[in-house]
């Protein structure tokens, strides 16, 4: 397997090195919102320590995230009123992973509206309030 590459853009927001919207951390893990969102309040969950996927990940790390998963998750159902949740996860190129640093996303999703396309830059106004809702909905 290709070894973790610590230039990878969610390192550097890890390091303070990029700014992000932030959604909730403990010790192990960090929420942040994504910038180009499928969904409104999409989120990302990744570990504090470095992997590339699922598939290098420790039973530690896996834990850690999952559990901040489901914290979140929940938060952003309440924030948003959503209907249901959408986890997606992208192990390697072939398995259409383009940032190299375990993340699951989080989509608030509303029954009969479709997930937007991705790759379209989002509203930093409106990602920034997502990215309060969510948070001001944590236990
Ligand atoms: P994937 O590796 O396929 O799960 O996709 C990486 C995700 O990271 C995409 O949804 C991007 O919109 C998102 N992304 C890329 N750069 C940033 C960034 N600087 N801050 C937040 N999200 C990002």
């Amino acid at each position: 397997m290709t070894a973790y590459d610590d230039q990878n853009i969610f390192a550097k927001i890890l390091r303070g090195e990029i700014p992000s919207f932030k959604v909730y951390e403990d010790d192990d893990t960090l929420c942040f919102m994504d910038i180009m969102p499928r969904t409104d309040g999409h989120c990302l969950v990744i570990p504090k320590t470095p992997c590339r996927n699922v598939l290098d990940a420790t039973d530690a790390q896996l834990a850690s995230v999952m559990a901040t998963v489901k914290k979140v998750a929940n938060a952003a159902k309440a924030a948003f009123e959503a209907d249901g949740i959408t986890l997606q996860q992208f192990n390697e190129t072939a398995g259409g992973q383009e940032v190299f640093h375990l993340h699951f996303h989080i989509h608030p999703r509303h029954t009969g509206v479709a997930m937007r396309a991705p790759g379209q830059m989002g509203d930093m106004d409106a990602i920034k309030r997502h990215a309060e809702a969510i948070a001001a909905a944590l236990d």
